[in-house]
């Protein structure tokens, strides 16, 4: 097995995934991205701009696709995956009564059933390169706390949490530590849906006139690190929007 250990991202494509990459590579670790945004994934590689990076086109609601990107990046790591980053996620905003079906469902796909998927078809790899191998799942502040107008969100994102507790202990006697993060909001795309309304303001501006902390992406690597590394289940990342249930009440379609 080669010695440069692994890290594969979903979501490197954008935001979070992105930056964790980044700072996985400056490390020296060989990181491999998932995603369907394919030209967001090229950026990261460029910005990478060293051969220990790989990039595969993954609907991580497709449970096959999982089996064959982790084959092929395991190939071409020399055999390995240390941590498997189960990032990507959507948003989807507004009063319940309001969401569309589709939207419902699109969302408990791509945030559950996509992690699910993943800590499946990553749990044969991490169990070779254990102990010492981590999942890390990325939750949220909403993971916390029920938010107003995000009831769907949240419901994935608890969902998440209550995986992360289960395998920490199901997959402990394999040596597989399994972690979530929960990050408040960060500056990345996903605030445009999370906070869509009629203004013509971004999703960060909606959020700072609504007195909440935005933290910059950069917080949240560092996080990711400790989270591999570490032996906590939860981290919190960033300044967490302690008033959004405060906030809900007089921003009332918005967080
Ligand atoms: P982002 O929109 O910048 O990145 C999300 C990435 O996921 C995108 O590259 C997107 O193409 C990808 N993606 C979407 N659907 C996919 C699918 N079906 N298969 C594969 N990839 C898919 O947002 P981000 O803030 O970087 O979000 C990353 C994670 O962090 C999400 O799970 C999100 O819920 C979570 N999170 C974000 C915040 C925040 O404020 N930004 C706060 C808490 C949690």
């Amino acid at each position: 097995m080669s010695e440069r250990k692994a890290i594969f991202i979903t979501g490197g494509g954008s935001g979070i995934g992105r930056a964790t990459a980044l700072y996985f590579a400056k490390r020296g670790w060989f990181v491999g991205i998932g995603d369907i945004d394919a030209l967001g994934m090229e950026v990261t590689l460029d910005q990478i701009g060293n051969g220990f990076s790989y990039m595969v086109d993954l609907d991580v609601r497709d449970r096959a696709a999982w089996d064959r990107a982790l084959d092929t990046f395991s190939t071409a790591t020399g055999g390995r995956i240390d941590v498997m980053f189960n990032n990507a996620g959507i948003g989807i905003d507004g009063p319940i009564v309001d969401n569309t079906v589709e939207e419902i469902e699109r969302c408990l796909d791509i945030n559950l059933k996509g992690v699910i998927f993943g800590a499946q078809a990553a749990f044969p790899h991490l169990r070779k390169t254990a102990p010492g191998s981590a999942l890390i799942n990325t939750a949220s502040a909403a993971a916390i706390w029920g938010v107003p107008n995000l009831s769907v969100y949240s419901a994935t994102k608890f969902g998440v949490r209550s995986i992360t507790e289960a395998l920490d202990i199901e997959w402990a006697e394999s040596g597989i530590r399994v972690a979530s993060l929960m990050p408040g909001f960060i500056d990345t795309p996903i605030l445009d849906s999370v906070t869509s309304d009629q203004s013509n303001m971004s999703g960060k501006q909606q959020l700072l006139e609504a007195g909440m902390e935005v933290n910059p992406v950069e917080v949240v690597p560092e996080v990711v690190w400790n989270a591999v590394h570490g032996n906590d289940v939860h981290y919190t990342v960033g300044k967490m929007a302690k008033r959004v249930r405060r906030a809900a009440r007089w921003f009332p379609n918005r967080v």
